[in-house]
């Protein structure tokens, strides 16, 4: 059922629905594999660079993962809505790194998308800048042999994808999951996932900080 409503969203007409609705932002479309949920990824002016990377570590960093460690995602993916709306900003006035958005609560944007494309349809937000600022692991880029601008880079990759996958996206699947047990999981995941990227680039020390 899940798989006909997606076949049925027709994309170009679908953005150009949107477009009149949200002004002063840009809206992307993000598909992804099988059974996981279409991102509509909507950005104020700036954050271009932002919904970039969110698409690639969507589109190629998650279906690169493929060890034990990645396994709960995939729980994840199966239980959400066809469509998620992902707002980003800058940063949150009350300096969270994102929240979901429970049922009821979406913007204007997400209730008309479920109206206009037929299908459920989530909702969270993302600060990117805030994001970016994130550490939970203080002394991982003494430890990475790469260097200060690579290591901001993957670090970026890995706190928006462990901020969206594991985070935001586990608490619209589960709405009833604590969230100490959410945040151990993220931050379970950055580890992961940070240390994953940092080999791809052939850099050896992380390994000693786990
Ligand atoms: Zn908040
Ligand atoms: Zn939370």
């Amino acid at each position: 059922m899940r798989k006909r409503v997606y076949d049925r969203v027709h994309t170009p007409g679908l953005l150009r629905s949107l477009f009149e609705h949200v002004r002063g932002r840009e809206q992307m479309l993000v598909r992804g594999f099988g059974h996981w949920p279409l991102l509509l990824v909507s950005f104020p002016p700036g954050g271009r660079e932002a919904a970039d990377e969110l698409r690639e570590s969507w589109l190629h960093t998650l279906p690169s993962l493929q060890t034990p460690e990645a396994e709960p995602y995939h729980r994840i993916l199966s239980r959400l809505p066809v469509i998620v709306v992902v707002l980003l900003r800058s940063r949150n006035v009350c300096t969270c790194l994102g929240h979901h958005h429970p049922m009821g609560t979406e913007s204007r944007l997400a209730r008309r998308l479920a109206v206009d494309a037929g299908c459920e349809v989530g909702e969270i937000d993302l600060a990117w800048e805030s994001i970016r600022d994130w550490q939970p692991q203080p002394l991982a880029s003494l430890a990475s042999g790469v260097t200060p601008n690579s290591f901001a880079r993957l670090h970026f990759r890995a706190a928006l994808l462990t901020v969206l996958l594991l985070h935001e996206l586990e608490h619209l699947a589960f709405p009833d999951r604590e969230e100490s047990s959410v945040r151990n999981a993220s931050d379970e995941f950055y580890t992961y996932l940070l240390g994953d990227l940092l080999r791809q680039e052939g850099a050896p020390g992380f390994g000693m900080l786990r």
